[in-house]
């Protein structure tokens, strides 16, 4: 059988750059799916060896080992598939946190169509760590809470995430200020996927 060919959009940005919250408003949009691997991963039984495992990295700042990420995406992505919830054929993915650096980009390049890279970019730093704040409150999220863990976390970003913006041909990637509100910042998206939305559906009707 044929492996599958998923069409997506990325949302990149450095953590706190608002990509769960606009991938989460942009999934409710017919035809767009939201699928971010720190939700997979905070989904896993914390008490199993896999939980486990994912907690120390996550805990600490770091990124969980490339080949166990993009399995653990590949199976869910299948078995979303397998269940019909998800027909790959019509439906525009919006990954939000994946991948995540040049090696995990090149894992994905038999799998996934990337069709253009949402830049969220913040030069505010405070502000973003200030968001996560926020966020280790309100969702339970210890890699937030810690100031430390959350520096950790952009100099990851740094070092190991942003050299992925040099994977794609540079026409891809459109930059959005993230440090907008959030109806500013989405408005700017829309603005900028509506063509290619519009055009990816149309080739679905013939
Ligand atoms: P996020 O919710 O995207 O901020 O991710 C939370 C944590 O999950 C990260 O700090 C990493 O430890 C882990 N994680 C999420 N996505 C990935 C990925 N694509 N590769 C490796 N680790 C990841």
């Amino acid at each position: 059988m044929a492996s599958i060919m998923y069409n997506a959009i990325l949302l990149f940005g450095a953590p706190g750059s608002g990509k769960g919250t606009q991938g989460k408003i942009l999934g409710a949009i017919p035809g767009f799916y939201h699928s971010a691997t720190g939700d997979l991963f905070r989904a896993l039984d914390m008490n199993s060896d896999m939980g486990k495992m994912v907690k120390g990295y996550s805990s600490r700042g770091e990124l969980v080992p490339d080949d166990f990420t993009i399995k653990l995406w590949t199976q869910h992505m299948a078995a979303l598939v397998a269940s019909k919830r998800l027909d790959p054929q019509s439906i525009m993915l919006l990954m939000d946190g994946v991948p995540r650096n040049p090696a995990q980009a090149k894992l994905l390049e038999p799998l996934v169509r990337v069709h253009r890279i949402i830049h969220l970019v913040c030069s505010d730093l405070d502000q973003m760590v200030q968001r996560m704040r926020l966020r280790a409150i309100k969702e339970n999220r210890m890699d937030d809470a810690d100031e430390k863990v959350i520096r950790h976390r952009f100099e990851v970003y740094e070092k190991e995430t942003r050299p992925v913006l040099e994977h794609y041909t540079q026409d891809k990637i459109i930059r959005i200020e993230a440090g907008n509100s959030i109806m500013q910042v989405l408005q700017d998206i829309l603005a900028a996927l509506t063509p290619l939305k519009e055009a990816f559906d149309l080739t679905q009707e013939c």
